[in-house]
């Protein structure tokens, strides 16, 4: 069954066919982290569902080239450099390394490419060029340069082809500088912002003089270079449909004349315990937040990968539980799968690795027939516009339908390993990671790392003590060849 998505260009489900006229290339772009703050489990929400997309990509065959972008330099990140005190490259060097860090820790996979806006002002500013030559941008007085929405739809283009825009009620022709902005002002938007004393020393040259680029522009010129002036996928928060990847599609296609990008995938919104979050209302949660309730990244990415990517979906820390609960029923199925199996060659799961995997055909189906059926239902849920509740309803019926077998002994060592074959082949989409790696939360792994600098340090009383505060909280430490490995008491 071919892979049908919801296209928002086109409001409607369609079958997915990649632009490579051998069907097999895909250029995939979601719009990365603006790096001013830790992510929060709304924006986690976001990746997950891309990685999922490129996951199951891989999954079908394609070889994907997967773009995420670091946005590094935007009026946020200006703001909190000025009130920092710092420079741009330390205030956003932080924030992206921890973005890193919670990729990681989801177990989403590395996008193969990773560009910076600061280090693509060049392509920035030569496609800011394109648009001016065509006559679609413009220097106005106050020295920035702006997209001209009345020059692009004079072309006979049309601005607003992801949300259906009223242009009788909105007051088009004036100017709006900052990056975001909702539809009733709906505006020239800035391509390139002139210096101004509070951007202190984050400005670059450029044929308009002093000054840096706009948000949306940066994306436009990195997906192209990574991607070319048309590719297949474009994904990202509902919330950036308007301004921000409106403004992409008019900069890119005003600049080209060609079409940006086929297929355009927005996650839903998430709400938290019910609401919309906020810091004030104490449901605002970054990953590191819920990880420091004791919570896992495993635990988190099941969670985030409930609910249709489509659908709003109310994250709660019950929901939270339930993951864990869920997930323990996999690693007990799995658990005996192994035990079972024995030396019948099963190899762990290959959690997502961090690197480029070689795009293989539709992997090759496990001689089981239960296996094998499963499998095909779990892939044509997903290939209904990623039907995920459906897919994990397949995942659950295979857990009952195993543990059925196993009750009555009827596996044999090589059945067992071929159901632990077809598992691998589903977590190569689903990510939760097989139940051999045991998982610990932040504190714990700190306290690990406590315990095995004083070791190093030959404090033995220090380290005796932690290990003892780790037995309290539930974890013995096993010391092996390839160093300590926690287990849960
Ligand atoms: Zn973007």
């Amino acid at each position: 069954m071919a892979l049908k998505l919801f296209n928002t260009l086109s409001h409607s489900i369609q079958a997915f066919t990649p632009l490579d006229p051998a069907g097999k290339k895909v250029g995939m772009y979601c719009c990365g982290p603006t790096v001013y703050d830790f992510a929060h489990i709304g924006n986690w929400r976001t990746f997950v569902f891309a990685d999922l997309v490129r996951r199951y990509l891989e999954f079908k065959g394609y070889a994907v080239t997967h773009v995420m972008n670091i946005t590094d330099v935007e009026d946020k990140i200006i703001k909190g450099v000025r009130e920092t005190k710092t420079t741009l490259r330390e205030f956003t060097g932080k924030y992206e390394a921890a973005f890193l860090e919670d990729l990681k820790t989801l177990n989403c996979a590395l996008p193969h490419q990773m560009p910076h806006a600061t280090e693509h002002i060049a392509e920035i500013i030569s496609l800011i060029e394109k648009l001016v030559a065509r006559g679609m941008a413009y220097q106005a007085a106050d020295g920035s340069v702006y997209f001209s929405i009345e020059k692009y739809r004079g072309c006979g283009c049309t601005y607003g082809r992801l949300l259906k825009l009223n242009f009788d009620e909105l007051r088009v022709g004036e100017r709006v500088a900052s990056d975001e902005y909702d539809k009733e002002s709906l505006a020239d938007f800035a391509l390139w912002k002139a210096r101004v004393p509070e951007d202190g020393g984050v400005f670059w040259p450029s044929p308009w003089g002093e000054g840096r680029p706009g948000w949306h522009i940066e994306c436009s010129a990195m997906s192209m270079k990574m991607l070319g002036e048309s590719f297949d996928l474009h994904l990202g928060g509902e919330d950036l449909k308007f301004p921000h990847h409106e403004d992409e599609i008019a900069q890119s296609e005003g600049a080209t004349g060609k079409p940006f990008v086929k297929y355009w995938l927005h996650g839903a919104f998430l709400l938290v315990e019910g609401k919309k979050m906020s810091k004030s209302l104490g449901n605002f949660f970054t990953l590191r937040d819920l990880l420091a309730k004791g919570f896992t990244g495993r635990e988190i990415r099941y969670l985030l990968l409930s609910a249709h990517y489509r659908e709003t979906f109310n994250f709660t820390l019950e929901g939270l539980q339930g993951a864990r609960a869920a997930l323990a029923r996999i690693d007990e199925c799995l658990g005996k799968l192994r035990e079972i199996s024995g030396a019948a060659g099963f190899q762990p799961a290959n959690s997502h690795t961090h690197e480029r995997q070689p795009a293989g055909k539709m992997p090759a189906l496990p001689a089981t027939h239960f296996g094998v059926s499963t499998l095909q239902r779990f892939s044509e849920a997903l290939d209904n516009d990623l039907n995920i509740s459906a897919a994990w309803g397949e995942v659950f019926k295979w857990v009952t339908e195993t543990n059925k077998r196993l009750a009555a002994n009827s596996l044999s060592a090589n059945e067992a390993a071929a159901e632990l074959t077809a598992w691998d082949k589903i977590d190569s989409v689903l990510g939760v990671g097989a139940s051999a790696k045991i998982e610990a939360p932040a504190e714990i792994v700190t306290l690990l790392e406590a315990r095995q600098a004083a070791r190093k340090a030959k404090d033995f009383k220090k380290s005796d003590a932690i290990r003892d505060e780790l037995k309290a909280k539930g974890w013995a430490i096993e010391d092996t060849a390839k160093g300590p490995k926690l287990k849960r008491i």
